[in-house]
Formats: C-alpha cells, sequence, structure tokens
C-alpha cells in the first residue's frame, strides 16, 4: 500500500488539486474531482462508489467498515461543486489553487473543497492505518449543492439510501473561528432555515404604451418590489439565536450582561440589529429573526410600446424553524397586498437537528476545547441550505463542523470568503482544522 504524506500535508495537497478543477455550478463538471478522489481513496485500498447524476455529474460514495460496537454510521459529506468567481475581481486566478501570504487561494477554499480534503485525508490515513472503527465512517463528495441539491445530495437520497444513511452527519457550516466582542467562537450548524421560492403575478389591462396607465401590471410589481424592500417583517424567536446570545452575554463584563440578556427579546433583537454598524454582520444576523423575502428574477413585456397585462416577479423566500409555507404566505400576502397571485415554485421546510446536544456534539465541544480552552462552541442557524437539507432526511443527526482556524487579526473574516472574491484558507488553520476533526473522527468512532 502506498505511503502516505502526513495527515496535514495530504489534506493540503489534495486541496489544493482539488481547487485547480473548475467545478463552477452550472454546469457543475463534478467529474474531475470525483475520479481524483476516487484515485487517491483506492491508494489505499478503499472501494469507492461513483454515482453518476447526469452528464458530467458524479458523487462519490466510500465506506471504511467498522464494528458497529459504537454505534451506527458516520457520515463526512462536502460538495465538491462551487459558485461562480469572477477572475478580474482575484488577486490570484481563482481556479489557480495558489498558495501566498499563507493561504490556499481559490473558488471552493472554504465552501468547500476544504472539508472533501479534509475527509479524503482522514479516511486514507484510517485506512493505511488498518483502523477499524466502532462504527461505519462514509465519506460522501457530491455534486450540486451550490443549484439546489438535484445532482447531489438529493439524487443520492432518493436513489441510493442505503450508501449514505447514517445515525450522524458532519457537514458545512460551522467549525470557523468567529472572533466577537473579545471571544472566540466555534459556530456548530444545527439548523438552517426552510426556503419557499414563489413566483407573484401581477395583472392589470393591457394597452398602449402611448396611454401610461397608473394600475399597469408593471407598476404594481414595480410597486410590490418596493413594499418587500421595506417590509419588516414579524420576528420569530428562536433557541439559537437566544443561546448564541447568551453565550456571547456570557463572557461580557458583569455591568454588560443584563442589557444584552436583554437583547434576547425578539423585539429589541429587531431593532438592535438595525443599529448594528457592519453591514454584513446586521444583514445576516438580521436574517436569523424573521422570514425573508427577496425579489430577484423580473419578467414583464417583450415590446416597448406594448403595456403587458401580465408581470411576474420571483421572489426567494426563507423560513424560520417553527415556520410553515402557510404562515411565510401569510406574511408575504401581507406586504405585497391581496389581488396577488402567489405560486410557490419550490419549497423545503427548515432543518434541525433535535436536541442539539448528542455524544458528536460533546466530542466535537471537547476536542475543539481542548485546543483552544477559552473559546466558546456554540450551536448556530444558517440563513441560507446545505446538503442538510437532504441527508438529515434519512434520520441523521447533522452538525455543520468544517474546520478551520483564523487568527483574530489575520483579516480574514470567513463570512467574506463564503461565495466571495479572493476566497482563500490559511493553511495553518487547514492544519488546524485536518487535525481537529481527524480527533473528532477517531473519539467518536473509536
Ligand atoms: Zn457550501
Amino acid at each position: 500500500m502506498a505511503a502516505l504524506p502526513p495527515l496535514h500535508l495530504d489534506a493540503q495537497q489534495m486541496l489544493t488539486d482539488l481547487l485547480r478543477m473548475d467545478t463552477t455550478n452550472p454546469p457543475g463538471n463534478e467529474r474531475a474531482c470525483v475520479d481524483y478522489l476516487d484515485r487517491k481513496l483506492r491508494e489505499v485500498d478503499l472501494q469507492p462508489t461513483i454515482l453518476e447524476s447526469g452528464p458530467g455529474r458524479a458523487n462519490l460514495v466510500a465506506r471504511l467498515r467498522g464494528t458497529g460496537a459504537a454505534g451506527g454510521p458516520l457520515l463526512i459529506a462536502a460538495h465538491l461543486d462551487v459558485v461562480e468567481a469572477d477572475p478580474a475581481r482575484w488577486k490570484h486566478p481563482p481556479f489557480s489553487g495558489a498558495e501566498a501570504d499563507g493561504c490556499l487561494w481559490g473558488r471552493g477554499a472554504v465552501d468547500m473543497k476544504n472539508l472533501a480534503a479534509m475527509g479524503a485525508a482522514i479516511l486514507r490515513k484510517l485506512a493505511r492505518d488498518g483502523v477499524r472503527p466502532g462504527r461505519d465512517i462514509i465519506f460522501a463528495a457530491v455534486a450540486d449543492e451550490e443549484a439546489g441539491c438535484d445532482f447531489g445530495s438529493r439524487f443520492l437520497v432518493e436513489q441510493h439510501p442505503e450508501l449514505v444513511r447514517a445515525d450522524y452527519a458532519i457537514g458545512e457550516v460551522g467549525g470557523f473561528s468567529m472572533h466577537l466582542a473579545g471571544t472566540t467562537f466555534y459556530p456548530v450548524q444545527v439548523a438552517e432555515k426552510g426556503l419557499c421560492w414563489v413566483r407573484a403575478r401581477f395583472t392589470g389591462e393591457p394597452g398602449h404604451g402611448s396611454m401610461p396607465r397608473r394600475d399597469s401590471a408593471v407598476i404594481q410589481l414595480a410597486e410590490g418590489i418596493t413594499a418587500l424592500g421595506t417590509a419588516k417583517f414579524p420576528v420569530h424567536s428562536t433557541r439559537y439565536v437566544r443561546e448564541f446570545i447568551a453565550a456571547i452575554a456570557a463572557r461580557q463584563p458583569a455591568a454588560a450582561r443584563p442589557l444584552l440578556r436583554l437583547l434576547g427579546t425578539p423585539e429589541l433583537m429587531a431593532k438592535v440589529v438595525r443599529l448594528i454598524p457592519d453591514v454584513g454582520v446586521a444583514r445576516s444576523f438580521g436574517a436569523l429573526l424573521t422570514n425573508t423575502a427577496s425579489p430577484t428574477v423580473v419578467r414583464a413585456g417583450s415590446k416597448t410600446n406594448v403595456i403587458p397585462g401580465v408581470a411576474e416577479l420571483e421572489i426567494d423566500g426563507r423560513t424560520i424553524p417553527g415556520q410553515s409555507e402557510a404562515d411565510f404566505l401569510g406574511e408575504l400576502r401581507a406586504v405585497l397586498g391581496p389581488d396577488v397571485e402567489l405560486e410557490v415554485i419550490k419549497s423545503a421546510p427548515p432543518t434541525v437537528t433535535e436536541p442539539i446536544e448528542s455524544p458528536l456534539f460533546d466530542v466535537i465541544k471537547q476536542q475543539v476545547l481542548a485546543r483552544e480552552p477559552d473559546a466558546v462552541v456554540v450551536p448556530y442557524m444558517i440563513p441560507g441550505f446545505t446538503d442538510a437539507k437532504y441527508f438529515s432526511k434519512l434520520g441523521c443527526k447533522w452538525y455543520g463542523f468544517s474546520p478551520v482556524k483564523i487568527e483574530k487579526d489575520s483579516g480574514i473574516k470567513f463570512a467574506d470568503m463564503f461565495h466571495g472574491n479572493d476566497e482563500r484558507i490559511p493553511i495553518a488553520g487547514l492544519h488546524w482544522g485536518t487535525e481537529v476533526l481527524d480527533a473528532v473522527v477517531r473519539q467518536f468512532c473509536a
């Protein structure tokens, strides 16, 4: 069997190689990454399965068999596709895997070829060491997360559930250092908002462009967009946000604590969010308090001199755990008025890991705190969605934990890296993450 480089260097090399493959979705073309990982895992006599879901679209699933003495399988799941990147706006080309300023640069460096590389490296080492874990460890590298999961986790869960059914899963989003109010937090994703994509159809009398109509479909649509832009959706308080604030409060000077606790009340929370000076923080935190609705696609008319009778607006709606599709549509109608026709294009309920506490969550906490005793590990909700939506349908408890250490003074903010220009990962932080994840997997599967 092939000799392997040290674990952290193995992960670094694989991440570099994966970053050099352009898997912008659409079209995805994840096949090249899948073939690469297949070769890497076969070097240590693992027998991955490749599952094609479309032309150039493929998923890889590998399993290291365990005794079962510790329990059911642990799934490590990473998507291989990435969102687009405009090279003109990057310091280093987005598919170069360049090494500069102590970082590996490239689209997918933190979202999330890093977990694909770490997971593969860990599996390779376990296999080479001849470890027989106490439970099966499944590694899944999947396609199409960024465009809705149809060719990836959804395909696997619907067509090949036996390959990916697990009791526990580790995926995105979480595990990165978040420096806030003097404390380092490590969020672990245990909830994600639901989605409810809606087509709003406005209708009015068609007519000739030479005689404007105040009530035309297009004007109604424009008013609808303006209304959404200024709407204040009702706050729905959740455990995730309350506990996050409580964790921050616990680390503040005693005098400030009661004030911060007060923030746990929904009405105040919304008010304070509007006062946060950092727009990015305000936006992402604000999205955790309410259902949201972003107008995205606008369609109306085809001729300059014709007032169309129909104007359509697609709305990207996201729902808070505890909120149903009907709840959201009610809130949307309250903003857009009674006349608009609302059609749900795609919808999926929020995903939650309940209860949050579990043996895996405990191990994650232990392993992070063993290395950073002053840090705080907190459960975390994300406003977007991930492969958790589909994988958790098979009953696994999902923890978003793709560990990476980001130093406070590095000038790197995880949130800016995600889908942003100049996506990169600190190499030392990748090494740290690989070691933490390896320890988590070994302890949990002992
Ligand atoms: Zn992602």
